[in-house]
């Protein structure tokens, strides 16, 4: 087996004030979030903006210092942070990964925003670059 993915769904954002990057991407880009939600577990806050035939961009901004997106802010800066693809089985696709030594930021596959499983291929596996993996759940 190998791993499918469908799609990219989301390019992560990473910003250190939503309210006022979220007001600028409005007046720029005549971007809307269709939602804006807080996850303390995860220590951040987000806004999904949506684009008509294109993935959703995801504006991410850390709720505490010692988040990952608040050390990515200190040591890199507001920018493009990851890119998610959706994947069709992510246990699957996790699995067959590690078998190949790829890194991963967590230890499993976890609950992400919107009943989503995501996990994190860890940037040093792909030359520096931030890679969520996601899989919708429960399936629509
Ligand atoms: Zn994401």
């Amino acid at each position: 087996m190998s791993i499918k993915i469908e799609k990219i769904d989301h390019i992560g954002i990473a910003v250190k004030n939503l309210e006022e990057r979220l007001a600028l991407w409005e007046t720029i880009l005549g971007a809307r979030a269709v939602k804006i939600e807080e996850l303390p577990e995860r220590g951040v806050k987000l806004a999904h903006l949506k684009f008509p035939q294109s993935p959703t961009v995801e504006l991410v901004s850390p709720l505490d210092e010692q988040t990952a997106v608040a050390k990515f802010l200190a040591e890199r800066g507001e920018g493009i942070h990851h890119f998610c693809f959706e994947v069709e089985n992510i246990e699957g696709a996790f699995e067959e990964l590690k078998k190949k030594g790829v890194q991963f930021v967590q230890d499993r596959p976890y609950q992400g925003a919107g009943g989503s499983r995501i996990v994190f291929i860890h940037p040093r596996s792909l030359g520096g670059v931030l890679i969520e993996l996601k899989e919708d759940w429960p399936k629509k």
